[in-house]
């Protein structure tokens, strides 16, 4: 009856429970991440890793051999300033791909080191749908690769690393966000501080299939800033982490929020590259 009467205190509270929603699956979330990444590690002890793809016994406390690491289809220049669309040919200046001419997406670049085709696919799918998360360190590896491209340069003398969060009911079912371990596998790497600045406050419809117009349509107004981070990011420059871009509706969504409270600029990395 109280809440019928007063409709603005009615969303301030729909707004509180859905925080305490959102924190509370996400601190669940962590530690059982965190409790996995441990079993993983003593399991690794006991039992010496294999090769994900190919089953050989190995040694160095990761879970691909080399051939198999080798044989992955890397993205090589030249490609798209924007999206990092690869292209084959001989073109030494900068370009923009057809898809990025007519487009304006909030992000300075994106870079992902691996094609998403054959063996990168499975390793992904892997370890995002069949909760292989021992697979994180392997995975933060050839995350890092991307990070040899110049333009991360100032990015990694004075950036913050933030990944694509996952809806709470999201996170619920999956137990860890994959883009968020990879991330901290790369704050091991690089030094660099990790936030989770950002929420996803609708869960919005698989995007799969959608065209790009509709993915855009779909993901508008998803995300938005915790409030405790906006002195935080105040004229940072971020690296912005997913596991694959493909239209590049998700990563622009997050950059225009960042941007919006105050970051100075935004650069994309993703595993693969759809
Ligand atoms: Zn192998
Ligand atoms: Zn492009």
């Amino acid at each position: 009856m109280f809440l019928s009467r007063c409709p603005n205190q009615n969303v301030d509270l729909r707004h509180k429970i859905r925080d305490m929603k959102s924190a509370h699956f996400h601190n669940r979330a962590s530690t059982l991440a965190s409790m996995l990444r441990q079993t993983s590690r003593i399991l690794d002890y006991i039992y010496p890793a294999h090769c994900h793809l190919c089953q050989c016994p190995l040694t160095h406390g990761r879970h691909l051999c080399e051939p198999c690491s080798e044989s992955l289809k890397y993205t090589q220049a030249p490609f798209c300033k924007l999206c990092g669309e690869c292209y084959d040919g001989d073109i030494s200046s900068d370009f923009s791909c057809p898809n990025c001419n007519d487009l304006k997406l909030d992000f300075e670049f994106a870079r992902a080191p691996l094609h998403s085709d054959g063996q990168s696919r499975t390793l992904l799918h892997d370890y995002k749908y069949r909760r292989q998360i021992h697979l994180s360190d392997t995975l933060g590896d050839l995350l890092s690769i991307g990070l040899d491209d110049p333009r991360f340069a100032p990015y990694l003398d004075e950036g913050i690393l933030v990944s694509v969060p996952l809806h709470w009911a999201r996170l619920r079912k999956r137990k860890f966000n994959q883009a968020e371990e990879m991330t901290i596998c790369l704050k091991k790497k690089t030094g660099l501080p990790y936030i989770n600045a950002l929420k996803r406050i609708r869960n919005t419809a698989t995007q799969t299939r959608f065209s790009r117009s509709k993915r855009l349509e779909n993901l508008r107004d998803a995300f938005e800033l915790r409030a405790k981070y906006k002195n935080y990011i105040q004229g940072k420059r971020i690296i912005l982490v997913d596991d694959i871009f493909t239209t590049g509706s998700t990563t622009h969504e997050c950059s225009k929020v960042l941007l919006h409270h105050g970051a100075s600029s935004v650069a994309i990395l993703t595993l693969l590259r759809g």
